[in-house]
């Protein structure tokens, strides 16, 4: 399999140059070239199977080059081995016909480590087999900081520099972040929001001399590994509720379009996804954009789901790609509008992407209401990031089973429920001592020379 550049303009690449790249040299994303599918037969013969063995067979296409078949099995082994759940991403229901995808076992507990675990065990294989050394820049508006720290510390191949806004995280994601005490983990506190931490990240990808010069290699959403690894969760849920044979809908919890597009990926690999439903907080850029084909930056208005307070939503643009037939002059042209404040899309993209995509919104009301109301009828309490996806996913309910991603622990973000609910969610008890560990914080100005600085000081590989 290679990839190619959603801008069209970039070198294409094989699967390890991908994953190592992250951003393509043109500014796009890398995408497959072409979409495997898999046969009705292959789907029905995933349901029942352990995560482990899915993940297996419906990633194995896009990794076949890279990969021999057991080191691949042997990496995702040993990225779902510190789980707290056997099925991994196991289904709860919530009520007639609705159900919730737990993918919040993972040892950061929020969705992000499924991804992150599995992309720390491929660096390690490809850069150990290259004898190569890169160093790891993230932004994080919380949650992908701490799974990318957990993922890579103690590596010696690797230096990770996660950039997350200062005072806009939970006290657990932060704490999750600086306490790690491993000397090639740096996090850095950027006084700004998360769009700014993430511009800076992308500013550092267009640096190329200062790109060569430290290896830099990516590992947000915008990383195509990443995105390939959150597919397997939308098999294994549909198998277990009856595809190939019957239809299922995800509603999904949205900020930077990563764990969405994988719902896409798997459709078009065949997998029946009835309606896929893009779920935001009042940070709603993309329902908007979905309603009315109008992309336009707004100022972003920090939520009790700030994991999905963003309003540039970087793999939306591996989405339009699909949606202007792979037309990557037409994507160059919309992200140059972009940094006018925004753009229109088409109306045979939009068409494209309704196709696709449904959306919907939670305003902060609505969900405080989706965590008291949930916590009545079922027993289950919900992070404010889910809430939002069972607000949404509530007016989309039919015949159809509707599974809403349930993307975090509640006990990552207490403050919200115990506002909601009266009760304080506990940390699982391997966590338990979170809040005795000492903090390193690191704070620098939101400033591309000055962040560059820092990292040229700190990396030792
Ligand atoms: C990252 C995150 C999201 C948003 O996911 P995207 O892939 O960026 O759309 C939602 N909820 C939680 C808890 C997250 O950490």
């Amino acid at each position: 399999m290679r990839y190619i550049s959603t801008r069209g303009q970039a070198p294409t690449l094989g699967f390890e140059d991908t994953m190592l790249t992250g951003l393509a040299r043109d500014g796009g994303l890398y995408v497959p070239e072409t979409m495997p599918v898999l046969s009705h037969a292959q789907i029905a013969a995933l349901a029942g199977l352990p995560y482990e063995e899915v993940a297996q067979r419906v990633m194995w296409p896009f990794v076949s080059e890279a990969f021999a078949e057991d080191d691949f099995a042997a990496m995702i082994s040993r990225a779902y081995a510190g789980f707290g759940h056997d099925a991994r991403a196991p289904l709860v229901q919530l009520g007639p016909n609705h159900f919730l995808l737990e993918l919040f076992h993972g040892p950061t507990l929020a969705f992000k480590d499924f991804a992150m675990q599995l992309i720390g065990q491929m660096f390690e294989h490809t850069l150990t087999r290259r004898g190569q050394k890169v160093t790891i820049v993230g932004a994080t508006s919380g949650d992908t900081g701490s799974a990318a720290i957990e993922a890579f510390r103690g590596l010696d191949a690797v230096d990770v520099f996660i950039l997350y806004p200062h005072g806009r995280v939970s006290e657990v994601q932060r704490r999750q972040m600086t306490t790690p005490t491993e000397a090639n983990v740096h996090t850095l506190a950027v006084t700004g929001h998360f769009d700014d931490c993430q511009a800076r990240v992308k500013d550092m990808f267009n640096d190329f001399a200062f790109r060569d010069r430290v290896g830099l290699a990516g590992v947000n959403s915008i990383n195509f590994a990443r995105v390939l690894a959150q597919v397997v969760y939308y098999f294994t849920a549909a198998t277990a509720l009856g595809a190939p044979h019957r239809e299922v809908s995800f509603t999904v919890p949205t900020g930077n379009f990563g764990d969405i597009f994988a719902g896409h990926i798997a459709k078009r690999m065949g997998l029946p996804i009835k309606q896929l439903v893009v779920a935001t907080n009042q940070n709603d850029i993309l329902h908007r954009c979905l309603s009315t084909g109008e992309y336009r930056v707004g100022t972003v208005e920090p939520s009790i789901s700030p994991s999905m307070d963003i309003q540039v939503s970087s793999n939306f643009e591996r989405a339009l790609h699909l949606a202007y037939g792979g037309d990557g002059g037409a994507i160059a042209q919309l992200m140059e509008e972009l940094k006018g404040g925004g753009f229109t899309v088409s109306q045979g993209a939009l068409q494209a992407l309704q196709d696709i995509y449904t959306s919907g919104r939670a305003s902060e009301t609505e969900t405080a209401a989706a965590i008291t109301g949930m916590l009545r009828r079922t027993g289950e309490t919900l992070c404010p990031h889910t809430a939002v996806g069972t607000h949404v996913a509530e007016a989309h309910l039919g015949s159809t089973p509707m599974v809403t991603l349930a993307t975090a622990h509640p006990a990552k973000f207490p403050d919200a429920v115990e506002a909601a609910t009266g009760t304080r969610p506990a940390l699982p008890p391997r966590m338990a001592d979170l809040f005795d560990r000492d903090e390193r914080i690191l704070l620098v100005d939101n400033d591309l020379a000055a962040i560059e600085a820092v990292i040229d000081e700190r990396r030792a590989t």
